[in-house]
C-alpha cells in the first residue's frame, strides 16, 4: 500500500489541533487504499502543543512528531518534516486549517495521474487587509523580474511533492532557507489547483510585516544575485550623471569665472553619493552575510525528540 505522509509545521497552535485532526481524519477515512502518516513538527512551542500530539499519538498510532530542540521558524520546520517523512508522498499543510484538507482527495488524484508537485494556488486571500496583498504582489513582481526559475504566485506551501520531488529537496541544505523558491528551483512536473484561502481559524497568525520584510529580502537574495547588479548599474549611472556634471561646472567656470558658491550642491552630491555607496555595501553585506552562515556549515536543525524517542543522531 502506498503511504502519504500529511506534514504539519506547528508553533503554538494549541487552539486549533484539536478541530486539525478531526478534519484531516474526517478527509483522509474517505480515501481507501493509502496508508497514511500524520508527521507533526512541534517548532518550539511555548504552549501545549507538544502534549496535545503526545497525547494524540497514543491514541491514533498514524500520528507521529518530531519536537525539535527550539523555535527554528516554518522554512526549518518543513526541512525536519522532509528529512523524517516517511511517505511515498509528503503533503504539506499549515496548522492553522489555513489549508483546507479538503483538497487533499483531489491532490492524490493529480499524483496518480503522474503529477509529481500539486501545489494549490490561492484564488482569493480572503481575511487578509489590502496592505498584506499589495505587499504580496509587489514581492511577487520583483522575484519573478529578478530570478531566471518561474516562480509560481499566490501559492503557499500548501502541496503534495512526490518521492523525488522530497529526496530533492533534502539535497538542498541551505540554511537560510526560502522554501517556495526551492519548490520552484528543483522543478519537476507541476500542477496547479486552486482554492480560496480560509481565515485563521484559531490562534494568532506568527508573521508580522517586519518577519514577512525579512523572508521577502531572504527570497530575493537568495534566489538571484540582481541586486549585485543593481549597484554596478547604479554606480554606472551616478559615475555618468558625475561626468555630465563635471563638463557643465568646467565649462561654467570658464565662462563665468568661479565665485565660490555652491555649498547646496556639494551638500546634495555628497548625501546622494553617501546613500548610494552605503546601499551597495549593505547589498554586498547581504551576500556576505550568506555566505559567513553557510560556511559554518552548522546541522539545519536539531531534533530533541522523535516519537517519544530522544534522538542522539541528529542527522535525520
Ligand atoms: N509555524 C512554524 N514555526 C514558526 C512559525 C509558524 O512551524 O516559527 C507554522 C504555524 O504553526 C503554521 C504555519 O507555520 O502551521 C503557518 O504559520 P502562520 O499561520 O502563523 O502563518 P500565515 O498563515 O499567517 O502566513
Ligand atoms: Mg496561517
Amino acid at each position: 500500500m502506498k503511504k502519504v505522509t500529511v506534514l504539519i509545521p506547528a508553533y503554538n497552535e494549541e487552539e486549533v489541533l484539536g478541530s486539525l485532526y478531526k478534519r484531516l481524519t474526517l478527509v483522509v477515512s474517505a480515501i481507501a487504499g493509502y496508508e497514511f502518516e500524520f508527521l507533526l513538527i512541534n517548532d518550539g512551542s511555548e504552549d501545549r502543543t507538544l502534549e496535545m500530539v503526545k497525547e494524540m499519538r497514543r491514541k491514533d498510532k498514524r500520528v507521529s512528531f518530531i519536537n525539535l530542540a527550539r523555535n527554528f521558524g516554518k522554512e526549518t520546520a518543513m526541512a525536519a518534516g522532509l528529512d523524517y517523512a516517511r511517505g511515498d508522498a509528503v503533503i504539506i499543510i499549515d496548522a492553522d486549517l489555513q489549508d483546507p484538507p479538503e483538497l487533499i482527495p483531489e491532490m492524490i488524484r493529480f499524483w496518480e495521474e503522474g503529477f509529481d508537485d500539486v501545489y494549490a494556488k490561492r484564488r482569493s486571500r480572503s481575511g487578509e487587509t489590502w496592505l498584506k496583498k499589495w505587499t504580496a504582489n509587489l514581492f511577487y513582481k520583483v522575484l519573478k523580474k529578478t530570478t531566471t526559475i518561474p516562480i509560481q504566485e499566490d501559492t503557499g506551501d500548501f502541496r503534495l511533492l512526490d518521492r523525488r520531488v522530497v529526496d530533492a529537496l533534502k539535497k538542498l541544505r541551505e540554511s537560510q532557507r526560502f522554501t517556495k523558491g526551492l519548490f520552484s528551483w528543483v522543478g519537476f512536473n507541476k500542477k496547479e489547483i486552486l482554492f480560496d484561502r480560509d481565515p485563521r481559524a484559531a490562534g494568532k497568525t506568527k508573521w508580522n510585516y517586519f518577519k514577512l520584510g525579512h523572508l521577502a529580502v531572504e527570497g530575493v537574495i537568495s534566489f538571484t544575485t540582481a541586486p549585485l547588479r543593481l549597484a554596478s548599474y547604479l554606480g554606472l549611472v551616478v559615475s555618468m550623471l558625475a561626468f555630465v556634471y563635471m563638463i557643465w561646472i568646467i565649462f561654467k567656470t570658464l565662462l563665468y569665472g568661479d565665485p565660490v558658491a555652491g555649498y547646496p550642491s556639494i551638500m546634495t552630491v555628497i548625501l546622494f553619493l553617501g546613500g548610494i555607496q552605503l546601499l551597495s555595501l549593505g547589498i554586498i553585506g547581504e551576500y556576505l552575510g550568506r555566505i559567513f552562515n553557510e560556511t559554518k556549515n552548522r546541522p539545519l536543525y536539531l531534533v530533541d525528540e522523535y516519537n517519544d524517542e530522544k534522538v542522539r543522531d541528529f542527522n535525520g
